[in-house]
């Protein structure tokens, strides 16, 4: 398998060409993102997008509420609102994580399904990221998915539950643990593919895995010196037939796919142009 870092410089590549032919005639696609406050995590992820975006074409709006204090979920709900009215906008994210007060489901379904390519709306017309990238990286990778066994430790609307959904629609045999799971790890020494989306740094050592496997590690934590982090022991990742790093490996699935699903939305909504 290609590591994450060469599969999404590929494919980055050809979104630049496509969205470069499409927009030749067009305007280029459009993504909105509104962040809510300014913590340190919000801030990273933000500018990480909208570096990937400049990247490839895409064309950023970014509204940051850094003082929210005189603003509810009604007054927000009211921008995503004039954002799609207004705005040529082709897909709208509201950055997580926001402050408490504000209630972070109805603002993600105030976002119409067509533009909503995080795909957090259980009627969202995309699928949501971090599952896409995963699921494409395996595919480009030729990895087999039918009749196998496959292991998710986490089960979250955003990342777990998508992810088993995908995994058996492809044929997979799925096994969805949480942390009442008993035996975690007899199921886990078993499967072809085990993806951990838990949030816990480095809880798994080897003895959880086989060396023929695939690793697919969603977690990122910081562990006790302060250092970004897996689920997984780094040490682990030698020991096995392949397994995504972090950093490196699935934050970057995930940040490509969302530059794919504003395309796919930005294709739709100019009344589905081709390349
Ligand atoms: P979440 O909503 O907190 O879900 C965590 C899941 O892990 C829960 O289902 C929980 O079980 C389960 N769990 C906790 N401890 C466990 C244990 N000891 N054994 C087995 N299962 C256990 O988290 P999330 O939103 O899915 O995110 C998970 C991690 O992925 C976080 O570190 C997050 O930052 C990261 N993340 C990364 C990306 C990326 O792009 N790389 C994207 C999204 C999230 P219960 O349901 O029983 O509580």
């Amino acid at each position: 398998m290609i590591s994450c870092k060469e599969y999404v410089e590929i494919r980055k590549k050809e979104l630049r060409e496509q969205i470069s032919i499409l927009s030749k005639n067009n305007r280029v696609p459009h993504l909105g993102v509104i962040q809510i406050g300014s913590n340190d995590a919000s801030e990273r992820y933000v500018k990480g997008k909208k570096k990937d975006c400049e990247e490839v074409g895409i064309v950023v709006t970014h509204l940051i509420f850094k003082d929210y204090s005189s603003y509810d979920t009604n007054n927000l709900k009211q921008v995503i609102n004039d954002m799609c009215d207004i705005s040529n906008c082709d897909g709208i994210i509201v950055q997580l994580p926001i402050p408490d007060k504000f209630d972070v489901e109805e603002l993600q379904n105030s976002i119409p399904a067509k533009k909503d390519v995080d795909g957090f709306r259980r009627d969202s017309m995309f699928t949501p990221c971090t599952p896409k990238g995963m699921i494409d990286y395996l595919e480009y990778n030729n990895v087999n998915l039918s009749g196998e066994l496959c292991v998710v430790i986490g089960r979250s609307k955003i990342v777990g539950k998508p992810m088993v959904n995908l995994l058996i629609d492809r044929g997979a045999t799925v096994i969805c643990c949480n942390s009442k799971t008993k035996d975690l790890k007899t199921l886990t020494q078993q499967a072809k593919i085990v993806v951990s989306a838990v949030g816990k740094p480095e809880i798994f050592d080897f003895s959880y895995f086989n060396e023929s496997q695939i690793l697919l590690d969603v977690g990122i934590n910081l562990n006790a010196s302060g250092k970004l982090c897996g689920d997984i022991s780094r040490d682990v990742k030698d020991k096995v037939t392949h397994a995504t790093p972090v950093p490196g490996g699935v934050g970057l699935l995930t940040r490509l796919a969302l530059l794919e699903n504003t395309f796919e939305a930005y294709k739709m909504n100019m009344g589905g142009i081709k390349c």
